[in-house]
């Protein structure tokens, strides 16, 4: 059994303000958020990181960017706009390593998104 955070915020062990589920998907608030709109799109199954995607669980991205786009509708922000994030390992910044999606929004972003690491 993997020790991971995000599986046991799928499974409900560990508490989240939950916005969005299905068969394949789940999205809940980041417990530290970095704009006024700013949840997370993990896959119900876990997987590392995109380094790990391949044709049997592909699918899984997509499904969450259909979530994605249903979930920015509802809040309103879809028109305005919003940004997708993901970080992947250790220069990347991934920090939890069960493949996520930051959504970001709800103000207007600046670019480019990152500052080296100090
Ligand atoms: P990463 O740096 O891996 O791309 O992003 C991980 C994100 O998960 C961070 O933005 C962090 O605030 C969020 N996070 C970490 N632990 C928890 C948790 O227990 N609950 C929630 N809701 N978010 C978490
Ligand atoms: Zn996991």
């Amino acid at each position: 059994m993997i020790d991971c955070i995000f599986c046991k915020i799928i499974s409900g062990e560990i508490p989240s303000q939950k916005i969005y589920e299905d068969d394949y998907v789940y999205a809940f608030n980041d417990i530290n958020p970095t704009a006024p709109v700013h949840f997370l799109l993990i896959p119900k199954v876990h997987i590392d990181s995109v380094n790990e995607l391949d044709d049997t669980n592909i699918h899984y991205v997509s499904k969450v960017f259909m979530a994605i786009a249903e979930i920015t509708k509802k809040l309103g922000i879809a028109d305005d706009g919003y940004r997708v994030v993901n970080n992947c390992n250790d220069d990347g910044g991934q920090t939890v390593h069960h493949i996520h999606f930051h959504i970001i929004g709800g103000k207007a972003l600046g670019w480019p998104p990152y500052v080296e690491r100090t």
